[in-house]
């Protein structure tokens, strides 16, 4: 070890270092990253951020956890200050209006044919034009265009899969949009509806209209086929409508928010092979930038301007970043909140709006204890019960404290539900077992480890 150094940067850099094994990734990245070491005197420690939001950030919901960490650093008790670094204002005040200025204004696309016979209700904001493109959907977007661009002889069936709320609707219906502009029939509806006009049309005695209904569009778009799991007639009827369309060409164009090997099972492997015949494209949660360029693509969209400063769009697109339906609800709240207090959005605002969801990952997130227990237990080979019971051996004490440790910072819990949630213990037991894993991080570097490995597990679950 070198000598301890005084050096607040250094110091800072060794805190880093630390706070780097006890909170998430994403939070590190967005947070702490970016931070430095601005001056250590009389008792205060100054740390300095690259703007206001992270500054706020860091004091509301880190504030705790950094100065311990920088107490343990500099062994020593700290106030810990968070600053924003001038070097940082200044590259930032370089475009005082932001940038979306400097964007042409597009004007809004032509809303859909909608008028009468076959032409589905589609959203009219769903269009190719306000779909912001990033690494996460690039390839789903690209296939979409290709098949709206020529359907029925690029890929068919295109089965776009994904989580909730991340587009998949969207481009369903900017390809219905394209179609019907070409003058082509087109169905879109929702699997729910597709099923009960199935059933409907079975107690009728109509199936055969069903189907001529379906196979005699250019076209057909259903969306969320997941619905067809464990229906065992509707697949029936949808493979019967899929056949005739498929055998002539026509476009199919399905949606999903599980992959499509999980209807292995369900669907007959008839209809398994032919989806897999087609192209299964997936997309994932967006990065930062596409966040960012999709809440100021809502901004700007629907003839509507509304104001919100560059940085702050930044803020809310770092706090909400799995899903674009909850970063549009989201901003709706911001938009809400601020028309409520006739005051221009602020950070605030946009930390109410986010706090009415369980979106952010700053340090409140909340896992399910037994998510959490059960990644111990597995970590360290020690089961549940033995976890959660009264042997001190070396190995489950440092178990049954990591899972205490884990407990309060991946789920929230207080001291006293950890207690009862690990068999039964006091309060004081557990506040014990946190500190003592804390203080281990801080200087043991395979407890530290362990604790990132395990942190790395549940990540992955989220
Ligand atoms: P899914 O069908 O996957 O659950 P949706 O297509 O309904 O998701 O999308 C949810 C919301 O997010 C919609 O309002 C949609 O316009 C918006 N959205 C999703 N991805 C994008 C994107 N890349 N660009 C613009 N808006 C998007
Ligand atoms: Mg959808």
């Amino acid at each position: 070890m070198p000598a301890k150094s005084s050096d607040p940067g250094q110091l800072w850099a060794a805190a880093l270092g630390q706070l780097q094994m006890q909170v998430t990734k994403p939070n590190f990245e967005t947070w702490l990253k970016h931070t430095s070491g601005l001056a250590y005197k009389g008792g205060e420690f100054i740390v300095g951020t690259p703007n206001a939001f992270v500054a706020e950030m860091l004091e509301q919901r880190m504030y705790s956890l950094i100065a311990q960490t920088v107490e343990g650093v500099v062994e020593d008790e700290v106030e810990v200050r968070f600053e924003v670094e001038s070097s940082f204002v200044d590259e930032d005040a370089t475009d005082p209006e932001g940038s979306t200025e400097d964007e042409p204004f597009s004007p809004p696309h032509p809303p859909p044919v909608n008028s009468g016979g076959h032409v589905p209700s589609l959203n009219s904001k769903y269009t190719f034009k306000n779909f912001v493109v990033g690494e996460s959907n690039r390839l789903a977007h690209a296939a979409a265009e290709a098949v709206a661009s020529d359907p029925g002889h690029v890929y068919n069936p295109l089965v776009i899969y994904s989580d909730v709320g991340l587009g998949k609707t969207h481009l369903m219906h900017a390809i219905g949009h394209e179609v019907a502009l070409k003058g082509m029939s087109l169905i879109y509806s929702t699997t729910e509806e597709f099923t009960n006009a199935y059933i409907r049309s079975i107690r009728e005695g109509t199936t055969d209209e069903f189907r001529d209904y379906y196979r005699n569009e250019d076209v057909l778009l259903l969306d969320d086929i997941q619905f067809l799991i464990g229906k065992e007639q509707t697949q029936e009827g949808f493979f019967h409508t899929f056949n005739a369309l498929h055998m002539t060409n026509r476009q199919i164009v399905l949606t999903s928010d599980r992959p499509v090997r999980s209807f292995k099972s369900i669907i007959e492997d008839r209809v398994e092979s032919r989806l897999s015949g087609g192209l299964v494209v997936d997309i994932h949660p967006p990065d930062i930038e596409t966040r960012v360029a999709i809440l100021k693509t809502k901004l700007e969209g629907n003839g509507h301007h509304y104001p919100i400063e560059d940085e702050l769009v930044f803020f809310l697109a770092e706090l909400v970043h799995k899903n674009v339906r909850e970063l549009e609800g989201t901003l709706h709240r911001v938009i809400a909140l601020s028309n409520m207090r006739g005051e221009p959005a602020n950070v605030d605002m946009v930390l109410r709006a986010v706090e009415n969801e369980e979106v952010v990952s700053v340090s409140t997130r909340k896992l399910p204890a037994d998510v959490v227990i059960g990644a111990v237990a597995g970590y360290y080979e020690v089961d549940v019960e033995r976890l959660k019971g009264r042997r001190r051996d070396k190995r489950t004490s440092l178990a049954r404290q990591t899972a205490m440790y884990l407990l309060r910072e991946e789920s929230q819990f207080g001291l006293a539900t950890i207690g009862q949630l690990m068999g039964g213990k006091d309060h004081t037991t557990v506040k014990h077992g946190c500190d003592r894993i804390l203080n281990m991080i801080n200087v043991n570097p395979s407890v530290r480890r362990d604790v990132m490995k395990i942190r790395e597990e549940l990540d992955a679950l989220q």
